[in-house]
């Protein structure tokens, strides 16, 4: 995987949150990991390594230890902290001087197979061998990280032995380059007429990355703003610059870069240290010497003079008023990221900039209406080794990009002058206080993610961890000279030469020139072949195509087996009782760390058709717009002084006996401290009793964003709109899916966008409150420490009287409802006073499911296909055994198949809760192939070729999913949305536990063959000659 640091470093930075369910956490003195830790001397010498530095960081609830390997220099740094999800990474220092994608490259061959582990891809191998929590390697623009988290410590001994292996001593085989990187071969391999063509994984996929605009543009911004040394180049690699890789600069750049003294070591969680020390020490340290490693960014020349640049990018995915697509930003150089406090600051003060509708350029820029949302990579991007901050416009006309530079401009000079209210900057400090309190299941990754780039240029990780020091030294600046902000402004942003003016707009022709320059380099490269070339590319492609196809021997590799999953899922226990009469409120005590989280879903069944394609737009503006005295200024500023966010999205939930019942309502979330729960309460109080929508300009504005964001986001999530589109017909809650995030809900948004006058839209939004924020069809749940929950009740039933009911009453819209209480738990104690949940579901009786094949036109140069078939709830027993069944078939075949042989970046087969049986692929260079490939795959299924390793192997990867940690704030979920009881889902445990050869076979001759269920088919990509000419398919 490719990872542009600038997006998902940014939301694991932002995502900087603790992680455990025990009830330990909140006594953070009792807490004997971190203990344990504390007692490490600094220079003792354990295994090949000596002891540097032992720090507590109780802001952060963990102790960090620092080490150095003594023979290598390899660096090595442990989180010890009370999490049981234990996480490892290894990351090395890649900065290539070319465009080839070199180490892009390298990180897919590496985990094709190594001396000790020599099958074939033993990384998606171990992906069915193991109970990980997340597995994945990334390349960004200066590193290539390699992490993976288990739960369960022999697990993480046999991960790590197969990450060491094949970081350190892979085979880097010639057919494992030419299959991940790049290749000659025929078009159909085993037909020399046809014509030789461009394939490879990496290859496909960096052709699927830059169909992101987006993704062009921050590229781009980065290549010029720091153009002196490796950040110049694209170290995804450039689609056209990547046949110029060879394979002996592959294995050289391995040597060179891979190696233990230009690398750095990460562990975290509750599993021991030592451990960990001596197997590194033993299976890959201590086989390598010291090298002088050359691998290190110098720093970028500052410019005496700012700089402009403009570029082109591929139409807008929907084609849309084509006058306003232009982008562009101002960006600005800035120290590096290794000053940790300077960059503390920076980062706090690009907050302050662009965050939120009370930040100046946010008012400057956002509302001058020139464009529909900031440009890519706005704000503070500390991943290179100097950071830069970045703003500017999307979505505007030509002709304004001068506007936009001169608002800019003088933006700053107004900040210089004015500064910050001091509200703003309380709120973004409590925020932190936020961000450090919640607690994610996935705390480790975070923590080595929000490390990595600091560490990378040899700062200190651990001072970038403690969060607690960096906030007191910021106070103490701002109180010692009030102008402490406005005067970094001034130096960083007034008076700095070194400021790139990048712009983009679209070329119609944009994808035929790539085609064109794509073509040409085919050509060149095929016209120096000679016969002998061409014979051999023949011949390596049919072998290619054979290794791929041969029955794989993964025996070599450690596996974990059935029999080490836990039989029986822990339950989580919580109470339900009325409030404000009949309101049902689940309450669960949970280690929250201090934290508060309150939901409510409110049901949509009274809601007329007609507005009911408008719920997603109601939901994302609600808490935008302002309520009652607030305008939405102080109402944005009262959710970041008051909470952690207050959300509202749209929910189809599926029942779990019946396929043609569901429940269709609005959730609402948000959590905060639990000292400000009586202030996050009364703004919820006011958002349901005196919404505000009025604003028009500003709900202008938030349309623009919305519609930006969902076309934005097609090239990344294309094979889910694929997915919602092939089961619309399926099922009836797959109708109102569709209506509510598919394909059509995107057209829709984009149609809003573009109207001149918006009034008839904005109107709709008062209707829509009237059936949905009242307590008439509503149930709530809290989750917090025991001894918040008086307090929480009280609060609760304070809100739902204010919030009363309507005052006529309402008939539900479609004629057949039925009420269903949730399952109770008789471990649990939901039934001690007799109270339910009781979900008022629709039923569809005279729905037909039918078959549908939507072709999607767009612009884009790959294909995202799904296939769904309607198969049964999860209360069937089959259910199990499908599920197993998809986890089969995309291990066993989908991914030989669609990645592999075809190419694509992504495909596989999934079991939804809904009883949709989906195959799918992702960035695919094939469309109706594809469709045949599944078809096979089918086939493959039924016929029963696979074996009883293959089914534990399957089971095991399923577990490791249903096993997922789930974090404070959301145990009890399943009960509250679902109705799902922990009695339920451990019979379906035991269902997956008892899925057989038999059963598999079974389920696949009975629903996924040809006229056994329905299928529908969905395609998103460019035109497609084949399926234009077939009548059976809807071209849109
Ligand atoms: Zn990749």
């Amino acid at each position: 995987m490719w990872r542009w640091g600038g997006r998902r470093g940014l939301r694991a930075v932002h995502g900087l949150h603790g992680g455990r369910a025990h009830h330990k956490v909140w006594r953070w003195k009792s807490d004997q990991v971190c203990e344990r830790a504390l007692q490490y001397k600094v220079g003792e010498k354990i295994h090949g390594f000596t002891i540097n530095q032992v720090t507590s960081v109780p802001e952060l609830f963990l102790t960090a230890v620092k080490l150095s390997h003594d023979n290598t220099g390899a660096r090595y740094l442990h989180l010890a902290r009370e999490d049981k999800n234990n996480l490892f990474s290894v990351q090395f220092r890649t900065t290539p001087m070319d465009s080839t994608g070199v180490p892009h490259v390298l990180e897919h061959t590496v985990l094709c197979g190594s001396q000790k582990y020599p099958c074939r891809d033993p990384f998606f191998k171990m992906l069915n061998r193991s109970l990980s929590t997340f597995m994945n390697a990334f390349t960004a623009s200066d590193y290539t990280m390699y992490p993976f988290s288990t739960q369960n410590a022999k697990d993480f001994q046999n991960l790590l032995s197969v990450y060491l292996d094949a970081t350190f001593f892979p085979c880097l085989r010639e057919l494992d380059f030419w299959q991940e990187g790049w290749r000659l071969e025929h078009e159909n391999p085993s037909d020399p007429q046809t014509p030789l063509i461009f394939k490879g994984v990496v290859f496909n996929e960096m052709k699927g990355a830059f169909t992101d605009n987006e993704r062009i543009f921050s590229q781009k911004l980065q290549n010029k703003l720091l153009p002196d040394h490796t950040y110049s180049v694209v170290s995804g690699g450039d689609p056209l610059c990547i046949p110029e890789l060879t394979w002996e600069q592959l294995k050289q750049f391995h040597a060179t870069h891979y190696h233990p003294s230009n690398a750095r070591f990460f562990t975290y969680g509750n599993f021991h240290l030592e451990q960990h020390l001596k197997q590194i020490h033993e299976e890959a340290l201590s086989k390598f010497q010291k090298i002088e490693q050359s691998t290190a960014v110098p720093a970028q020349k500052p410019w005496d003079k700012p700089r402009e640049f403009h570029i082109t990018c591929g139409p807008d995915s929907l084609a849309a008023d084509a006058s306003k697509q232009t982008t562009v930003s101002i960006s600005f150089l800035l120290p590096e990221i290794t000053n940790t406090s300077e960059a503390f600051t920076l980062n706090l003060l690009s907050s302050l900039l662009i965050s939120g509708p009370n930040s100046p350029f946010y008012k400057v820029l956002i509302e001058s209406g020139l464009g529909t949302d900031f440009s890519p990579d706005v704000g503070y991007n500390g991943y290179t080794r100097e950071a830069y901050f970045s703003v500017g416009l999307q979505g505007i006309a030509e002709k304004d990009v001068q506007i936009v530079k001169e608002l800019i401009d003088r933006t700053i000079d107004d900040v210089i002058e004015k500064g910050f209210e001091d509200d703003r900057i309380e709120a973004l400090l409590h925020k932190i206080e936020i961000q450090m309190k919640h607690q994610s299941t996935s705390f480790g990754l975070a923590l080595t993610s929000y490390i990595a780039s600091c560490w990378n240029h040899d700062g200190d990780p651990v001072k970038l961890l403690q969060i607690g020091n960096q906030l007191n030294k910021f106070r103490k600046c701002l109180k010692e000279n009030p102008k402490f902000l406005q005067e970094k402004v001034e130096q960083y942003f007034k008076n700095n030469q070194h400021k790139l003016t990048l712009s983009m707009k679209p070329d119609n022709k944009y994808y035929e020139k790539q085609t064109q320059m794509e073509t040409e380099k085919l050509k060149q490269k095929v016209s120096s072949l000679s016969q002998e070339d061409k014979w051999q590319i023949y011949e390596k492609g049919l072998e290619l195509r054979a290794q791929q196809s041969k029955p794989q021997d993964a025996s070599c590799l450690p596996a974990l087996k059935v029999s080490d999953i836990e039989p029986t899922m822990p339950f989580t226990k919580f109470d339900i009782a009325l409030a404000a009469g009949d309101v049902p409120v689940q309450y669960c005590a949970q280690p929250t760390n201090g934290m508060v989280y309150f939901r409510t879903f409110s049901s949509l069944n009274t809601l007329p058709e007609e507005l009911r394609p408008y719920v997603p737009l109601f939901c994302s503006v609600l808490t935008k717009l302002g309520c009652g005295i607030l305008d939405y200024r102080e109402q944005a500023q009262q959710i970041e002084l008051k909470t952690g966010g207050m959300t509202v999205s749209p929910y189809v939930l599926p029942d779990e006996s019946h396929l043609d019942t569901y429940e269709q309502g609005v959730l609402f979330s948000s959590l905060c401290l639990e000292r400000n729960l009586p202030d996050m309460m009364h703004l919820w109080t006011e958002i349901f009793n005196n919404p505000c929508f009025e604003e028009e300009e500003h709900f202008k504005v938030l349309v623009k964003m919305a519609a930006q964001e969902l076309s934005n986001g097609i090239p990344d999530s294309g094979h889910l709109y694929a997915a919602f589109r092939a089961s619309k017909t399926l099922t009836p809650a797959g109708d109102l899916q569709e209506t509510f995030s598919g394909m059509d809900q995107v057209r829709l948004m984009k149609r809003i966008a573009e109207m001149t006058d918006i009034k008839p839209i904005l109107r709709k939004l008062p209707r829509i409150k009237k059936y949905l924020l009242n307590c008439d069809n509503m149930r709530c749940s809290v989750n917090a420490t025991p001894q918040q929950m008086t307090q929480a009740e009280k609060e609760v039933e304070n809100f739902l009287r204010n919030v009363g009911r309507s005052k006529k009453e309402r008939k539900p819209v479609r004629p057949h409802i039925v009420e269903k209480p949730a399952h109770g738990d008789s471990a649990g104690s939901a039934h001690v006073n007799g109270c339910q949940i009781i979900r008022k579901l629709v039923i569809d009786p005279t729905f037909k499911p039918c078959q549908m094949k939507t072709h999607f036109l767009l612009p884009f140069p790959v294909n995202y296909v799904g296939e769904c078939v309607r198969t049964v709830p999860y209360a069937d027993p089959d259910h199990a055994s499908l599920k197993i069944l998809a986890r089969l078939m995309s291990a066993k075949f989908l991914h030989a198949e669609i990645r592999e042989k075809g190419g694509a970046y992504g495909g596989g087969a999934k079991l939804s809760h809904n009883g949709i049986f989906t195959l799918y692929s992702y960035r695919d260079p094939n469309s109706v192939e594809t469709l045949q490939s599944f078809g096979k795959a089918i086939d493959w299924a039924k016929s029963g070729k696979f074996t009883e390793q293959d089914i534990d192997e399957a089971k095991l990867s399923v577990f490791s999913a249903i096993d997922a940690p789930v974090a404070p704030s959301d145990k009890g979920m399943d009960h509250f949305l679902y109705g799902l009881s922990d009695e339920m889902k451990q019979a379906y445990r035991e269902q997956l536990f008892a899925v057989s050869h038999d059963k598999l076979t079974t389920v696949s001759n009975k629903y996924l063959g040809i006229g056994k269920s329905t299928h529908g088919l969905a395609i998103l990509g460019p035109e497609n000659a084949k399926i234009a000419k077939d009548p059976s398919w809807i071209v849109r």
